[in-house]
């Protein structure tokens, strides 16, 4: 099965001139999201992992389903003013100006072994982002692990000190 099948373009969204990849289809269909589970488990292969962390809110889907299948716990990073207890932030660029990320300050042990996951690497800022939180709780960041990169946006420069695992590249 090729689940760039269940991926579809959808033109001038969120903003004119942005194409974005939804993969709402591949959420919605019992078989390709198995496929791709199965797929995202085969890119960490045996690496242990102690906690998967996804990034609000596209990578809780797989995130969440990534970390039953490697026996880890799920740590979300949020928007902030989402998480309920003390955060980490961490502040990052967007095309046009900043935001902010945050995760649990108690989410990850030192020296948990973590696997980020998100369903798109674009320009690279988000993950970025999340490997810093991610740092500043002291875990090791084992793999960053994405559905998908958009190539020409150049993510995995921003990532250069980890590993990158992707399953489609446009
Ligand atoms: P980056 O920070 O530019 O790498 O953007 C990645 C973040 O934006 C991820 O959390 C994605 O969920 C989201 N994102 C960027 N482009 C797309 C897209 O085409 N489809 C779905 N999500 C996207």
């Amino acid at each position: 099965m090729n689940i760039s099948e269940y991926i579809r373009d959808i033109n001038d969204f969120p903003k004119h001139g942005i194409v974005f990849k939804d993969i709402t289809p591949l959420l919605g269909d019992y078989d390709a999201s198995l496929e791709c589970l199965e797929q995202l488990v085969k890119l960490v292969g045996d690496k242990k992992i102690d906690k998967v962390v996804g990034m609000e809110s596209r990578g809780f889907f797989f995130g969440t389903l990534l970390a039953q299948r490697l026996n880890a716990g799920f740590v979300p990073i949020r928007k902030p003013g989402k998480l309920p207890a003390s955060t980490y932030k961490e502040p990052y660029s967007l095309e046009y100006g900043m935001d902010v990320l945050e995760i649990h300050e108690d989410a990850i042990k030192k020296g948990e072994r973590v696997l980020i996951h998100d369903d798109v690497l674009a320009t690279g800022g988000t993950a970025r982002a999340a490997c810093n939180l991610v740092k500043k709780c002291g875990g090791e960041i084992v793999q960053c692990n994405f559905i998908m990169q958009i190539d020409f946006l150049d993510g995995a420069k921003k990532l250069k000190n980890y590993e990158i695992a992707t399953l489609l590249n446009y």
